[in-house]
């Protein structure tokens, strides 16, 4: 029996993109066994995260690398360790601060809220957050500026749906903050397939979501200097206790990292781009709907659905039909365009046809009458 007949449980066709409140991702089967071997034995931890290490070494060319519970505890980890070092005694004092450097810079496009703020994931270990420049644009002088007093760390996002204004060259903030003597992190939660990329930055520290594209369990990666890596994985004796990756996780993650390696990018994209293709080309057709293709504006390798709804052929406004899919059997959630009002975006990432097919289907019941 499954979990949604056992409990009552609503079933999710999830057109949400990696959605933390719909569950993310969809892990393939070998992912699925190694978490369920892991779950039935026991292992000597430090030596699962030095493993651990090697191998994300190995399949993503970072120095070092760690397992953490998510991104978000990666975010906290990473600032306490450039706080800490290794120092036993600052590690168990976090989040209270005192003696340390404890401001951290971060352009003020990137203080992003993925469900709740990026800050308080830098203010949970104890830092302070700096924002540099504007919501609409931080140059590279107005980041350098910010860095002249003395701080732990200079923290940046990889532009995505969440980040406002200009992209930041991240090349050259990472430089900035070198000069600056100041380690660089990288959040790039959702930016697993450009991790070679995001490592060439020179970024000191880089943060990945597992469970994001990557479909695994829940888990952060944690990727660059070995220095650092090392304190990130020290402050389990402080803070990082309640952010401490599991064995399921550790297991889950390097099995989703193992699979990449055959990763054909080219034919995903493929893919992807025909099962948009398909869908916009059938929802054109009901009333009230202009369906196109909306290629990633950040530079993901995929693209979105777009359905513009005209409220007066379509008999409703873009969120009332946002929830009559919601209120359906199964629910369909699919995303509002904050920006153009009257926009739904469905991702179909991790969809099959026949999930495809429903939609289509009650978005033609609906607004067929
Ligand atoms: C999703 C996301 C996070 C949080 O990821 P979790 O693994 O759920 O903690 C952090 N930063 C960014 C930019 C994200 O998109």
């Amino acid at each position: 029996m499954s979990a949604h007949e056992l409990y009552g449980l609503t079933r999710v066709i999830n057109a949400h993109g990696t959605y933390t409140p719909l569950g993310v991702s969809r892990s393939a089967e070998n992912v699925r066994r190694a978490v369920c071997e892991a779950l039935s034995d026991f292992f000597v931890i430090d030596e699962l995260q030095a493993t651990a290490s090697g191998v994300i070494s190995k399949l993503t060319g970072a120095r070092a690398g760690a397992v953490v519970h998510c991104t978000s505890a990666g975010v906290s980890l990473a600032v306490a360790a450039t706080m800490t070092g290794h120092s036993i005694e600052k590690i168990r004092a976090l989040p209270d601060t005192a003696g340390m450097s404890n401001r951290v810079i971060l352009p003020a496009g990137h203080a992003v809220d993925y469900g709740h703020p990026i800050v308080q994931d830098i203010r949970l270990a104890g830092a302070r957050p700096v924002l540099a420049g504007f919501e609409d644009a931080c140059s590279i002088d107005q980041l350098e500026e910010s860095m002249s007093v003395d701080r732990a760390a200079c923290l940046l996002l990889v532009s995505s749906r969440l980040t406002r204004g200009e992209p930041i060259p991240m090349r050259e903030a990472v430089s900035s903050a070198h000069r600056h003597g100041l380690p660089a992190i990288i959040d790039g939660a959702a930016q697993d397939m450009r991790i070679d990329e995001l490592l060439a930055t020179g970024a000191d520290l880089l943060i990945v979501s597992a469970q994001k594209y990557l479909a695994g369990p829940t888990a952060g990666l944690v990727l660059g200097d070995p220095e650092l890596v090392g304190a990130v994985r020290a402050q389990e004796k402080g803070i990082g206790r309640s952010m401490k990756a599991t064995k399921e996780g550790i297991l889950g993650a390097l099995a989703a990292l193992t699979d990449r390696k055959d990763f054909d990018l080219a034919d995903w994209r493929n893919r992807q781009e025909q099962k948009v293709l398909e869908f916009v080309r059938h929802a054109g057709r009901l009333p009230g709907v202009s369906a196109s293709v909306d290629p990633d504006k950040a530079g993901m390798p995929f693209p979105r659905a777009c359905l513009a709804i005209d409220p007066t052929s379509a008999g409703m406004d873009a969120a009332s039909l946002v929830e009559k899919l919601r209120a359906g059997e199964p629910s369909i959630w699919v995303m509002l365009s904050g920006d153009t009002q009257g926009t739904l975006v469905l991702e179909l990432v991790p969809l099959e046809a026949e999930e495809i097919g429903i939609i289509l289907s009650r978005l033609a019941s609906i607004l067929v009458r």
